[in-house]
């Protein structure tokens, strides 16, 4: 009868598996391993189990627990009061995230490849919510790791671009949005530049990229004596010709927040600092 549905229903819940999907992206010594060993270590710590360590060198999916103070996109309204909170505790909502190496070999074969294949899943149950890049923003004022990370970055948003402007076309159906926060890492150091900075500096990085890449595609087009370059190929949807800014990838369905943090400094105590922005962010995208 009623109990024996209701027993269902809780066990059903209490023991269903995450299935959201988030990707962590970025270049090496961004920080990805540790952020992902601090959540690891934060989810075992709030449900006892062990967790294993991992080199930067594979590809590794974990699952986390968000704590149940930071709110989700279908409680952001309930007060601290409300029942549910404690609901939250008891019944804690959980993601996966997948972590990917970052050099300059791998990131081709791994990172993007990654990408490609979650964003284009099928399976309900598989989404890819978000994915999260990570740059050490102590290290961008040099000239070689900006470059790097910016074209790292193109081409992950030109991949998601392909994807958002694919789907649209080809059905009435609008893919589903797929966020992208850059998280601004390394705020402890006194050398790291602030969030608004790192934004403006990858801007005008990607835009020098998106620039470069236009000329490629331009010159190579000469040949065929074609002169049209398709939108699928350059970043952001007025054909490679104004300023690119993230605001540019918002036309074609894709939502870009720079966020600082850091994954040393975390601490459970202090709002607004550590990575609680981050997982702010992925709260509101489940
Ligand atoms: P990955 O290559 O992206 O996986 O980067 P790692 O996680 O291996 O981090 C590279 C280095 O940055 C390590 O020495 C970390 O201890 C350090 N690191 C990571 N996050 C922070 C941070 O928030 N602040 C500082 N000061 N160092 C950090």
């Amino acid at each position: 009868g009623v109990p024996i549905l209701l027993h269902y229903f809780f066990y059903r819940a209490a023991a269903s598996p995450p299935s959201s999907n988030f990707l962590l992206l970025g270049p090496s010594g961004a920080g990805k391993t540790a952020f992902t060993t601090l959540l690891e270590a934060k989810s075992s710590l709030a449900s006892k189990t062990s967790h294993n360590t991992h080199t930067s060198q594979v590809s590794t999916l974990i699952t986390v627990t968000l704590p149940a103070s930071v709110p989700t996109a279908s409680n952001r309204y309930r007060s601290v009061n409300d029942p549910s909170l404690k609901e939250a505790s008891r019944n804690p909502i959980k993601y996966r995230l997948r972590d990917t190496p970052g050099h300059g070999k791998l990131r081709a074969s791994q990172g993007i490849a990654e990408l490609q294949t979650m964003a284009s899943s099928n399976d309900s149950k598989n989404k890819l919510r978000g994915v999260i890049f990570m740059v050490d923003t102590a290290a961008l004022v040099d000239e070689a790791v900006l470059r790097d990370t910016a074209t790292y970055l193109h081409d992950v948003l030109l991949v998601l671009q392909k994807r958002s402007l694919g789907k649209g076309r080809s059905s009435t159906k609008r893919s589903t949005e797929i966020p992208v926060l850059i998280a601004a890492n390394k705020q402890d150091l006194f050398t790291a530049l602030p969030p608004g900075s790192v934004r403006e500096k990858l801007e005008a990085e990607i835009d020098r990229v998106r620039k470069s890449k236009t000329k490629g595609l331009m010159d190579a087009s000469m040949d065929t004596a074609e002169v049209d370059v398709g939108e699928d190929e350059v970043l952001g949807d007025d054909d490679g010709q104004g300023v690119f800014s993230f605001k540019l990838m918002e036309d074609v369905g894709i939502k870009v927040d720079v966020t600082g943090g850091a994954v040393k400094g975390d601490s459970q105590e202090e709002v607004g600092s550590g990575v609680r922005r981050w997982e702010e962010w992925i709260g509101m995208c489940l």
